[in-house]
């Protein structure tokens, strides 16, 4: 049986308390240390205020030197959402018709026994693979999150394929330069030129801005961003640049014709590092700012500007973001700007070439957590974003299997974070779909659930965390206890495998604090004890592996302007059974920009993307006072001339549509976007909508080419005023 943490650990940091930002003096505050659990490649190293048990402020480490002090608001008054009046404290069975809202209180016993005894009836009706465990990043730590894969693999129940976030861009990532990796992040101080592209780092990971900004002080380094619109971060820059959704490839195009026309590109880099620097320039031959301008929209004189900057310094960094590969060609988008790196060949010096994610350097063996060893190869995948297709019956998304029905959710909510909204609440609204949400909050997706279990933050159990967006490994123990009878998602999963005859395997019986000890080990890190003095591990590779100094992550070690689609790696790919995604076909030769998007038509003479709100975190922090304050209320971002043509005006409700559904927002009429463009920020509760129904009513779940993915910025719709 699972030995929970005990009592509160605290480390009594050699920080003072009068040390953070000049506030006053408590002697009886300690300073705990943590990791921010979201979802954010920032991944901060926290600082947390404790007084009595209780948290107070949130600090970012100032002795962390890729966090340095600095974190988002919304995490900084992380006490607003711990002591929210609304957390869930009590398991609650469901007591009215579905999604009615009645609920009776029961016990964890009685609430475990019921999904467990729905579980095994699901099992005995339709095969194992009628169960289909659901989790993803509301938390980031591995041994709360990734715990469910191996009851899933124990059971034989559905297995998960996670598409909602990084398919699209690791793909593209990986086609080019072969591995996840990337030079140093804290090499941007060292750039004379940031390209922050396609991630709104001010709302979305603000230590970007960190070092992206003392390069600017310290070097008089210019700050590139380009984006869909005119965002917070882009207020920042020295050049902004704005594009329509899904014609970045055309943009990362015309960049690269022009460094081949007026002689920027590095041609001896090209010859040592790259498979085909001869049939690239002849492609782009085509490939003219003109040309791209008809597409993306960005007028050639700012389109030669970026060129003519990024191919005059080498010492440029290329901050690349997920944004602008939520399209349905957003692999070749994220390849296609890569690319440009490898032409001006950047990589070769400090504080330059390209960055994503290092989520490839970490080494942290999960197969214990996961239960590899008790993995079926033969058990079907599905896919996380078409979700509402699965739970209504689409044969083609079940992969010709049974239906699903049972589910355990935990760490999402895909009543609301989901694409096709309207199909997901039909799926789970089904009379024969049992659900088990383990939650925070009574969120959407658990007001649609039979049980509901109430669940821990991060700084109420222990775990560990990995820095997508830099190179520390960081520990987040167990601070302050959970209030009520809120439990971690690890017991949830070990109380389960008890009931349903697997708490004998491999992996089952062990504590978090077990876990981890246990895969620090592997790591040559030490154990939970050890690691806890250490606060954090730097695990960044050197400058000649970072850079790809010693060739490429591909066979031959040339970076690849020649994909191949369908045989690259990619960190997401799914199993061979689930086959090659989305109209793969089509995906360019080389770098280009590729029409797979849903173009505007008649009917949807707009395109909307769905971008970040600064306070908001997925559908986290939607319910926080302070976050709430700053958002105000749905808005869509539009085009003076477009609102003008539209008759609309500040404030105005209006209703924007597609074949999917219908949503009313209000009017923000803005010049910081290209006309034909409608942007709505933040994945607002559904319930904060007019008819109940959130922005995702509208998104579309059809797959990324080649491995899969969520075009969340990538719709078509037209806008009218609301009636
Ligand atoms: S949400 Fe991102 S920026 Fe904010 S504290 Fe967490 S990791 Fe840092």
């Amino acid at each position: 049986m699972a030995k929970w943490a005990g009592s509160n650990w605290l480390y009594s940091s050699a920080l003072k308390f009068a040390s953070l930002n000049g506030m006053n003096t408590h002697a009886d505050i300690h300073i705990g240390h943590s990791a921010c659990p979201h979802d954010c490649p920032s991944t901060c190293a926290l600082d947390v205020e404790v007084k009595d048990g209780r948290i107070g402020r949130v600090h970012g480490a100032r002795d962390n030197s890729y966090t340095a002090g600095v974190i988002c608001a919304k995490v900084a008054r992380y006490a607003e959402r711990i002591y929210h009046p609304d957390r869930l404290l009590k398991p609650l069975v469901r007591a009215g018709a579905k999604g009615e809202g009645a609920w009776k209180e029961a016990s964890w016993e009685a609430a475990l026994d019921r999904v467990a005894e729905a579980f095994l009836k699901a099992e005995q009706a339709h095969g194992s693979e009628a169960v289909w465990p659901y989790q993803y990043a509301g938390t980031m730590g591995l041994v709360q999150r990734d715990s469910i894969h191996r009851l899933r693999h124990a059971k034989r129940y559905s297995g998960f394929f996670g598409t909602i976030c990084t398919n699209p861009a690791w793909t593209g990532w990986m086609m080019g330069a072969g591995k996840l990796r990337g030079p140093d992040p804290r090499e941007m101080a060292k750039a004379d030129c940031v390209v922050i592209w396609g991630t709104n780092a001010v709302a979305t990971q603000v230590n970007v801005m960190t070092h992206a900004i003392r390069a600017r002080k310290e070097r008089g380094a210019r700050i590139v961003v380009i984006d869909v619109y005119d965002n917070a971060t882009m207020k920042q820059a020295d050049l902004g640049i704005v594009v329509k959704p899904g014609t970045d490839g055309a943009l990362a195009c015309a960049v690269m014709h022009v460094l081949f026309r007026e002689g920027l590109a590095d041609r001896a880099y090209l010859e040592r590092y790259t498979d085909d620097p001869q049939g690239l320039e002849a492609h782009l031959f085509t490939r003219t700012p003109e040309w791209a301008s008809a597409i993306c929209g960005v007028p050639v004189a700012e389109i030669e500007a970026l060129a003519r900057l990024v191919g005059g310094t080498r010492r440029t960094f290329f901050r690349l973001g997920y944004g602008f590969t939520r399209n349905r060609n957003g692999a070749a988008n994220m390849h296609a700007a890569l690319s440009i790196a490898a032409v001006t060949g950047c990589w070769q010096y400090e504080g330059g070439g390209a960055f994503h994610s290092n989520s490839g350097i970490f080494g942290l063996d999960k197969s214990l957590i996961e239960g590899h060893a008790l993995a079926d190869p033969a058990i079907r995948f599905l896919d996380q974003s078409q979700i509402g297709r699965i739970l209504t019956g689409d044969a083609g998304a079940l992969h010709g299997g049974p239906p699903v029905t049972a589910m355990l959710i935990q760490n999402t909510n895909p009543a609301n974070v989901a694409p096709e909204q309207r199909l997901v609440k039909r799926g789970f609204l089904r009379d024969d779909l049992f659900t088990c949400v383990h939650e925070q909050f009574m969120t959407d997706t658990a007001k649609l659930a039979d049980v509901v279990l109430p669940a821990t933050m991060f700084l109420e159990h222990d775990d560990i965390y990995r820095g997508g967006g830099h190179q520390h490994i960081i520990l987040g123990p167990k601070l302050v206890d959970a209030p009520g009878e809120a439990r971690p998602n690890l017991f949830v999963i070990e109380e389960l495998a008890r009931r349903l005859g697997v708490a004998d395997r491999p992996g089952f019986g062990l504590s978090a604090r077990e876990h981890l000890d246990w895969m620090l080990g592997r790591r040559g890190l030490g154990t939970f004890d050890s690691f806890r003095e250490e606060r954090w591990a730097d695990v960044q590779p050197d400058f000649e592996t970072s850079h790809f100094i010693h060739g490429f992550g591909h066979p031959d070690g040339r970076f690849r302007f020649r994909p191949d689609w369908q045989n690259t790696p990619s960190p997401d790919r799914p199993p061979e059974s689930m086959g090659t995604q989305g109209d793969y076909a089509r995906l360019p030769v080389f770098p280009d920009h590729v029409e797979l998007i849903e173009l505007a038509d008649a009917q949807h003479p707009f395109r909307l993307a769905t971008s970040p709100a600064r306070t908001f975190l997925n559908s986290s922090f939607t319910e926080t006072p302070g976050s709430l304050k700053r958002e105000g209320r749905p808005e869509l971002m539009l085009h003076p001339e477009d609102a003008a043509s539209l008759g609309l005006a500040e404030g105005d409700r209006v209703e924007i549509g597609n074949h999917r559904g219908e949503v009313v927002l209000h009017a923000k009429v803005f010049d910081g976007v290209r006309r034909g463009v409608v942007i709505a920020e933040g994945i607002w509760p559904n319930s904060a909508h007019e008819r109940g129904e959130g922005i995702n009513v509208l998104t579309g779940a059809d797959a990324v080419a080649p491995y899969g993915g969520a075009a969340f910025h990538d719709t078509k719709v037209w806008v009218k005023a609301a009636g």
